[in-house]
């Protein structure tokens, strides 16, 4: 029994089985961290093979239960993966995208990224001192963001958008960076000031912070000095599914 031998031994001389345990704390984590996101029966990489164990599509991988290809799911080799699809999606116009196996047959993936939920965020409301402009600084926080993925922003209508009906004194500024989930922010449909020292982007690797910052031309009617301007409603939409 060497286990017994584990008993009052120094920290660290236990170290073979202590990792182990560790590890298997840290599946057990991952696994359920996975289990609030990932809905098996809708994750298109998930299959079960015809020796009754678990394969991951997309990474070619083989696990021997759920808890270990949901835990697999959580790991830097999956979510490369699924970064790298969804830029490869994203350049392809199909909703389909025939992928190859190892078997004879060839499966359909439907184009539904694993979501890992949305991102953190800051909104901070901005008043140019000099020219009375009003804007904002949106600062979001990606820190699970893929591999080579940067955050992308746009502006988008009132009409665009199919989530609330359109009110065209409003307008939607879209944040997308897989594999979060898209967000939009309610702001007052007023036209953007594109001067370049008043608006800008900024993709911080280091931080994983991706931030926006904008002012809204001045409103020749209100002369600028109307708090009205200001009351913009402002709401967080997902609107991926
Ligand atoms: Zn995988």
């Amino acid at each position: 029994m060497d286990f017994q031998n584990r008993v009052g031994s120094k920290p660290g001389s236990g170290g073979v089985l202590g990792a182990s345990e560790s590890n298997v704390d840290r599946r057990e984590r991952l696994r359920k961290l996975a289990l609030e996101t990932i809905d098996l029966a809708k994750d298109p990489y998930f299959m079960r093979n015809h020796l009754g164990s678990y394969e991951c599509k997309l990474c070619l991988t083989l696990h021997t239960n759920e808890g270990s290809y949901l835990a697999h799911t959580q790991g830097k080799k999956h979510q490369t993966n699924l970064a790298r699809r969804a830029a490869k999606e994203a350049k392809e116009t199909g909703s389909t995208v025939p992928v190859p196996t190892t078997g004879q047959t060839t499966v359909h993936v439907r184009k539904n990224l694993i979501k890992i939920g949305r991102p953190g965020y800051k909104v901070t409301k901005l008043k140019d001192p000099v020219t009375r402009q009003f804007g904002f600084l949106f600062q979001i926080q990606y820190p699970e963001v893929g591999l080579d993925i940067v955050p992308r922003h746009r502006f988008m209508s009132a009409f665009e958008q199919h989530i609330e009906p359109p009110n065209k004194a409003f307008q939607y500024v879209i944040f997308a960076a897989e594999p979060y989930e898209t967000i939009a922010f309610k702001v007052q449909s007023k036209e953007v000031d594109k001067n370049p020292n008043l608006f800008f982007t900024h993709w911080d690797k280091d931080s994983n912070q991706f931030s926006l910052q904008f002012f809204f031309k001045v409103d020749p009617n209100t002369n600028g000095t109307n708090n009205q301007y200001f009351h913009s409603r402002l709401a967080a939409l997902g609107l991926s599914k």
